[in-house]
Formats: C-alpha cells, structure tokens, sequence
C-alpha cells in the first residue's frame, strides 16, 4: 500500500490515457492519490475525477501562479466544492516567487485570504513553496487555522522543516530526492521523524529517476518511496505503511 499525496490528474496532460494512468498506479501498489486542482475549472474536474475512482480523492484551491485571475466569485465556488464528499484538502496555496506568474504583492494578499478561507470552512491545507522559503513561514506562522496540513514538493532545509513540524505541518518529499544532486533534501529526510513524511510525485511534473525526461504519473511515487526508505533504513513496505497512514491521517481519509 502505497499513497501519492499529490499529483495533478485533472491536468490536460492525462485526459488521453487517465484510466490507464490510474491502473498503473493500482497494479503498482498506489492505491491512494490525491489530486489537486489549480484552477477553478481544474478544481472542478479533479472533484469529478475524485466521484469516479474509488482511489482518488480531491484538493481544491487556487495555485499560486493562477492567483491573479481570482475574481469576486472565485471564492464562493471554491465553497461549495469544498463541501462535496471527496474534497478531503485546501490547495495548493502558498507563494512561487521563482516563476512570478503572478505579482508576488498579489500572491502574498491572495494567500492570506486563502488562509482565512480554509479554516472558515475547515479543511487541511496543502502548501506550495519555491523560493519563498521566508515569507511562507512567517504567513503560515501569523496563522490561526486549526487544521493543519502539509508543505507539498518541500524544497527548504532541515531547519525549515523543523518549523514546519513546530507549527504541525507534514513534509512531503518529491521525486528530486532520486535526483543525482540532492544532499538538502535527503538532510531534511535524515533530520525528521518519518511519522512526519509524505510522499508525491506532483505527476505530470518532476518525474523521479530512472524515468526522468518522461511525463510523471502515480506509480512512479515508488521510486521516490523506495529512495526515502533507503535514508531511513526502512523496508519498502515499511515506509509505504507509514506514509500511507500518514497522508489518510493528515487529510482524515477513514
Ligand atoms: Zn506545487
Ligand atoms: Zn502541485
């Protein structure tokens, strides 16, 4: 057993093979995965896909480099998603001042209020983080939601991490673990309790080794598991285990 705490299968990119996508994984022991929409009508598709696979459950919110297009009914539609069955997260939210898509005072304005947003309605969030290591922990630090949640694709160092953990956040640990350069990472890995670690692929990016250069899907999360199993001294199975009950219990899959 095996869980994929984050992909993206409402993504066009699997709209012409998504069965068999989820049928690899399946067959490849991941029987849980979370996708996470990006947009508003992504958001919608991954609830849709969430209804039809057993296995699937879905996370709604704006990322950030989609948050200048949020308008005045944005915020009301997301409600109401929020409280179909298989929505079990919020997000992704959070900052990405590396790509800028959108203006960094937009994308700190809009996470706050995507904060807000998800502890009104009461869901677990999902962070994105790149390069903005700083200003993510001191909004999610100023943060007064009970639900905690998890930082998704981590890419800060131990030290970040062990705020994250303070504050009641999972880590959850990407493909590029299995790249050749990945000494920070693999230290964030070795640092925390592995009752504190997820695992993702982020399909259809960031595709682990040996697969690298091909689209991403679920069942590649196995190479990713197999690498942080590998730095802690786990069987496979072992990790699998404990990072499938990790992602129920973060998102309260029953
Ligand atoms: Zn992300
Ligand atoms: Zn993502």
């Amino acid at each position: 057993m095996l869980a994929d705490s984050h992909a993206h299968l409402e993504m066009n990119d699997f709209d012409r093979d998504r069965d068999e996508v989820i049928r690899r994984a399946e067959n490849a022991g991941v029987d849980l995965i979370i996708t996470v929409g990006t947009t508003l009508d992504d958001c919608r598709k991954a609830v849709s896909i969430a209804n039809k696979y057993k296995n699937v459950y879905a996370a709604i919110g704006i990322h950030p480099h989609e948050v200048k297009d949020i308008d005045e009914t944005t915020y009301e539609t997301l409600k109401k998603l929020a409280k179909m069955d298989k929505v079990v997260a919020f997000g992704e939210i959070g900052l990405d001042f590396f790509r800028n898509l959108s203006p960094r005072d937009v994308q700190i304005r809009r996470f706050g209020e995507q904060l807000e947003l998800a502890s009104e309605i009461g869901l677990p969030i999902i962070i994105h983080d790149r390069d903005a290591h700083q200003e993510t922990l001191e909004m999610l630090g100023g943060w007064k939601g009970k639900h905690r949640g998890v930082v998704h694709c981590f890419s800060g160092n131990y030290k970040m991490a062990e705020k994250c953990l303070e504050m009641g956040f999972f880590i959850s640990i990407p493909g590029a673990i299995t790249f050749g350069k990945s000494e920070k990472l693999q230290d964030v890995v070795r640092h925390i309790p592995v009752t504190d670690i997820l695992v993702e692929t982020d399909a259809p990016y960031l595709t682990p080794h040996p697969n690298r250069g091909k689209r991403n899907e679920p069942a590649y999360v196995i190479h990713t598991a197999r690498k942080v199993a590998e730095i802690k001294g786990l069987s496979l199975e072992e990790l699998a285990s404990v990072t499938y009950q990790n992602t129920k219990n973060v998102f309260g899959i029953k």
